[in-house]
């Protein structure tokens, strides 16, 4: 079995910025913003460490967002790269999926990469509103979508849930849940977290205790 890092979200997802008026084109004109590259699920890796470039070096049919900000404040911009991806002669490194790289990588990086498939994955594959078939625009540095024909806007795919056991220290006891609608019927259930793109497993864990469970 694979076990993936789980640590407390390190990337500064700069949430409150996402919004800002030219902030990816500033971003990517700045030459010390590193870029993720993503393509088909996999990004550059060698010697135990991502492969991050600089914006001049990405194919131009790149897709852009926003990844966050490094705990040396340097951004990350993830760029999801479709065809020219396979014909470009990187330096160094291949091409891996979070399977293959994300227990040899440290814990920002294997956060990178986790998010950065995630994330370019949705980019890649929604380009249509699911409610009127109308191709969509990214807003908010590659988070939301806006629908060009009804204006709906639409958010990254959810991925698996994380079931979580909670258990007292001493071991002996299990918390399990109840929904209020049962009207005092009780069924064993353990909380349960939607994993989103920006998500850690740690934080889903974390926020399993706090919703629904309040503990
Ligand atoms: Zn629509």
């Amino acid at each position: 079995m694979t076990i993936l890092p789980a640590q407390p979200a390190l990337l500064d997802r700069w949430n409150a910025r996402r919004s800002e008026p030219g902030l990816l084109e500033a971003l990517r004109a700045d030459p010390a913003t590193r870029v993720l590259l993503v393509h088909e699920g996999r990004a550059r890796v060698t010697g135990g460490a991502l492969v991050l470039v600089g914006p001049d070096d990405v194919p131009s049919d790149a897709a852009w967002a926003l990844l966050g900000a490094r705990a040396d404040e340097t951004p990350v911009l993830l760029a999801a790269v479709a065809e020219q991806a396979e014909d470009t002669d990187w330096e160094g490194g291949q091409w891996a999926g979070v399977r293959e790289a994300a227990t040899s990588l440290d814990a920002e990086s294997a956060e990178l990469l986790t998010s950065g498939v995630a994330l370019a994955a949705w980019i890649r594959d929604a380009p249509f509103c699911p409610r009127c078939g109308a191709t969509t625009e990214l807003r908010a540095a590659g988070w939301s979508r806006c629908c060009t024909g009804c204006g709906r806007e639409h958010f990254p795919r959810t991925d698996p849930a994380v079931i979580v056991a909670i258990a007292s220290r001493d071991g002996e006891r299990l918390l399990l849940g109840a929904n209020a609608l049962w009207k005092g019927g009780c069924s064993p259930a353990s909380p349960v977290s939607s994993r989103r793109a920006s998500r850690s497993s740690r934080a889903c864990i974390a926020r399993s205790r706090r919703r629904p469970a309040c503990v």
